[in-house]
């Protein structure tokens, strides 16, 4: 079952934690306003540290740095050959302090320490030696025009990127965007998410040993509305990545284009479906189910949050996937056997917990978890819903061509009940039966009906 002993049995391990400061112009300097915010342990609710809190004057300082850095610094005059050395000994000295990462994004984002050695510094780290490796090799065409004529085609950077990221994966979401911005020859500012800050600090200290010049890597954290939206409606940002919410995805596209129409990319939410049939080996479909759904606590915006299993198999899965989310250990993401850590905030944790409210209140059956792992920290059991009603599928149907001109039914999903239709960000999962049925009209489509 679920252990909230475990929690707080080994919740005392806290990485030393050694960079708090904004991080520009190549130093770690204290915000304009000398103010600072607190980032705090998911698995206790205690303050993990004070950071320099970033406001527009900062933004305003690290875009500078960002654009001198640009206008002027070598980085985007360099070889690309010599940017990706470069690039590849900031890869080298990150895996070197691959166990010190993994526990600062641990004790600020509640991840297991295990995924992050194996899978979140790994992964980052590929990612950085894939781009590296391919800032020498961005290249343009020769086009042929017409007669004598030729046009040619050159990529150059864009200039100062405006890099947004959330909190479920702080060390993939900074190389992600971070990686192929510098290997262009762009520089950055880097916004991390103010739940978790820490491991950003620390990046940009190993970019600097690696020695990626000052200005051309600026971190300054602090909170959306403030340090994020002066990100995105400078005029001396070129564009912007960004990955978080949907809403706040509108928001920056509205910011980038009142101010200069900067390009942006928005990587968003998500209410994925899996969709299991009577021929599935059961075993699997309920691991792999269960993996999707609870893996990082449900919080990944393509968490298996909607799952569909045929009525041939519906009895046994249900069963199976009860005994599986039971058997997901929570706990202490320090703690090697743990499957499970604590959401990352208090807020999320609220959130979860109201939409698990939702869930009751609306009619659907909670057949397992729905309710705080321990009686402290923001742990949450792995929560089954079963009983998730979809509306009458008539209104929602809509008949489409497929790529061969045959008639596609294609069964628009409406659900009904907010655990169906909303990201909760959380490990919720909302299980649905579902039968195949002949469609009377149509004698070559199959319709997928929720009952
Ligand atoms: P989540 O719901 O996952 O916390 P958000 O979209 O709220 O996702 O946050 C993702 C990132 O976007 C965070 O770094 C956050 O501070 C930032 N952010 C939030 N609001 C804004 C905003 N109005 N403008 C720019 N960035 C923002």
């Amino acid at each position: 079952g679920c252990n909230g002993n475990g929690a707080a049995a080994a919740a005392g391990v806290v990485p030393e934690i050694k960079f708090t400061k904004l991080f520009i112009n190549g130093e770690f300097v204290d915000a304009v306003s000398g103010k600072t915010f607190e980032t705090r342990d998911p698995r206790t609710g205690a303050v993990l540290a004070h950071v320099a809190e970033a406001d527009k004057a900062d933004v305003d300082l690290g875009v500078k740095a960002a654009r001198d850095a640009f206008d002027h610094g070598k980085w985007p005059r360099m070889s690309g050959y010599e940017r990706g050395r470069l690039l590849s000994k900031f890869a080298d000295l990150v895996d070197q302090h691959t166990e010190e990462l993994a526990a600062l994004d641990g004790a600020d984002a509640g991840k297991l320490l295990l995924v992050g050695k194996v899978i979140d510094v790994p992964s980052a780290t590929q990612m950085l030696r894939y781009y590296a490796g391919a800032a020498d090799k961005i290249h343009g065409e020769v086009l042929r025009v017409s007669g004598k004529y030729q046009g040619y085609s050159l990529r150059e950077p864009v200039g100062v990127a405006g890099v947004i990221i959330p909190w479920n994966f702080p060390t993939m979401m900074f190389f992600l965007k971070v990686s192929p911005a510098l290997a262009a020859g762009c520089t950055v500012v880097v916004k991390p998410a103010e739940q978790t800050p820490l491991s950003a600090l620390y990046y940009a200290h190993l970019a600097k040993l690696a020695g990626v010049p000052d200005g051309v890597i600026n971190v300054v954290p602090g909170f959306g509305h403030t340090a994020g939206a002066a990100i995105t409606s400078h005029m001396d940002v070129d564009t912007v990545a960004f990955t978080g919410s949907t809403e706040v995805g509108r928001l920056i596209m509205e910011s980038a284009a009142r101010s200069n129409l900067k390009p942006v990319s928005l990587e968003l939410g998500g209410k994925s479906p899996l969709i299991i049939f009577d021929d599935a080996d059961v075993d699997m479909a309920v691991n792999l189910s269960r993996l999707a759904i609870f893996f990082n606590k449900g919080e990944i915006c393509a968490a298996g949050s909607r799952v569909y299993v045929q009525e041939g198999i519906y009895d046994e899965f249900v069963k199976k996937a009860v005994e599986a989310a039971q058997n997901w250990k929570v706990g202490d993401p320090f703690d090697v056997t743990t499957n499970m850590g604590p959401q990352v905030d208090k807020e999320q944790f609220e959130k979860v917990l109201k939409y698990i409210e939702h869930g009751k209140s609306e009619g659907a059956t909670l057949l397992t978890g729905g309710k705080p792992a321990a009686a402290k920290g923001y742990y949450i059991e792995p929560t089954i819903f079963v009983d998730v009603t979809v509306s009458g599928f008539h209104k929602h149907t809509a008949i489409r061509k497929n790529a061969s001109h045959q008639r596609m039914l294609t069964w628009v999903c409406q659900e009904d009940m907010k655990i169906a239709q909303e990201e909760i960000f959380g490990p919720v999962m909302a299980l649905m039966k579902f039968k195949y049925v002949a469609h009377p009209r149509m004698s070559q489509t199959i319709c997928i009906l929720s009952f």
